[in-house]
């Protein structure tokens, strides 16, 4: 008898966990033609696709036609994550009755392009918070559609979405970028791509791994997925990239290496502390280049009261925007220099010319033309009714 979770020595310490993850796949499987997993390659989406995979394969689901894998490559993972995936991804392969599919947002709007080619400064917290939708769910929810558009019925998606320990059932789904050790645009993924343009109403996502607490999703990855009886699937080596044998304790949230939303990279400081990791070190140093380059001294900013196409006014006179041409070559010579150090591919041959030749286009953002004043330029105040505030002691700042 071929060993599953739920006979033998091998049933997990969470094992009702795993019961009911089954039987919510169970309830659902046979209503829709189609099965697809959103895989982004942090741990609770592999563990769902390594789980379901050795599911089928163990008889406990029933082998669809064709099990569709869509793999998000940002190009911006930790190299733990990156080569995890990567291994993945060869044993995907092997097996006939899985189709993966790579997505990748198209290279104008990948994250280095976008920042260095076109200008706009790296996503925050409060205004500019860009990157989750462009390089992650849109390129999915694309890739989604261009997949189902030709098949009759409907799909069922499979994402790998964990409410967490503490996590009450509201908003900070979406927000999963910071809670709980999540992987960023995992909320994203179960609201935005069942209303993707093309498959509204086509697609329903279901979250197996919804209750799992964290020590269940380490006990799959790193004692029961690598034993040949489960897959033997290459995911331990996925650990590192979260704090290694206190993994769990650690719970650390991963995405893009120095994402700059988040308040610190623990992830990547975690990794670096580690032998075969260590060569990454410079990698740290990407953190502090995006805080340089949302500076006033790097960007750009409107030099009095902008009317819109309405005639009304701007709601923020003299606002920051795009990086400067200086600062964008200036950050791409750094970035290149960490990632040659680091022996990573952040900005690869194809990206690099493309970053050039917009620089060397003048490119910018729509509304912005690269003669706007340098945003750290002492400017006269203006208002939109009219009146303005000329700088006080012109003289001592130089205006
Ligand atoms: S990890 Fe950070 S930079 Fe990357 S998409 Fe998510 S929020 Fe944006």
């Amino acid at each position: 008898m071929t060993p599953t979770l739920f006979n033998g020595n091998a049933r997990m310490v969470h094992g009702e966990a795993v019961e009911l993850t089954l039987a919510s796949l169970r309830a659902y499987w046979g209503r829709h033609p189609h099965v697809a997993v959103a895989w982004s390659g942090g741990k609770d989406s592999t563990a769902a696709l390594t789980l379901i995979v050795h599911l089928i394969e163990s008889g406990e689901l029933p082998r669809p036609e064709i099990l569709h894998v869509f793999y998000a490559d940002t190009r911006q993972e930790l190299p733990p994550i990156q080569l995890a995936a990567e291994q993945v991804m060869a044993r995907l392969r092997e097996r006939s009755w899985i189709k993966l599919t790579v997505v990748r947002a198209p290279l104008d709007k990948r994250f280095m392009v976008y920042i260095l080619g076109r200008g706009v400064p790296p996503p925050n917290n409060n205004t500019l918070r860009w990157c989750t939708r462009q390089i992650k769910v849109d390129p999915m929810a694309e890739a989604l559609g261009a997949a189902i558009a030709d098949l009759d019925g409907t799909a069922l998606m499979i994402t790998g979405v964990r409410e967490g320990e503490s996590a009450v059932r509201d908003g900070r789904i979406a927000m999963s970028c910071s809670k709980d050790g999540a992987e960023c645009g995992q909320g994203w993924y179960q609201q935005v791509l069942p209303d993707a343009k093309g498959v509204r109403g086509r697609i329903a996502t279901l979250a197996p791994l919804l209750h799992w607490r964290v020590c269940t999703v380490w006990d799959w990855l790193k004692v029961f997925a690598p034993m040949p009886e489960f897959g033997g699937w290459p995911v331990a080596i996925l650990a590192d990239a979260y704090g290694g044998d206190d993994a769990t304790e650690i719970n650390a949230r991963t995405g893009c290496i120095g994402c700059p939303l988040a308040s610190q990279d623990t992830a990547l400081e975690v990794i670096v502390q580690m032998p075969a990791w260590q060569h990454l070190a410079p990698l740290l140093e990407l953190k502090p280049l995006y805080r340089w380059m949302r500076l006033p001294a790097q960007r750009h900013r409107k030099s009095g009261v902008e009317r819109l196409k309405d005639g009304s006014i701007a709601k923020n006179p003299q606002r920051m925007g795009p990086l400067t041409l200086e600062a964008r070559q200036s950050a791409l010579t750094t970035i290149l220099d960490i990632q040659d150090r680091a022996r990573v591919d952040l900005i690869n041959a194809e990206e690099e010319a493309r970053i050039r030749e917009l620089i060397a286009a003048g490119t910018f953002p729509q509304k912005w033309d690269g003669n706007e004043p340098r945003a750290d330029a002492w400017l006269d105040a203006e208002y939109g009714d009219g009146t303005g505030q000329p700088i006080l002691f012109r003289e001592l700042v130089g205006a």
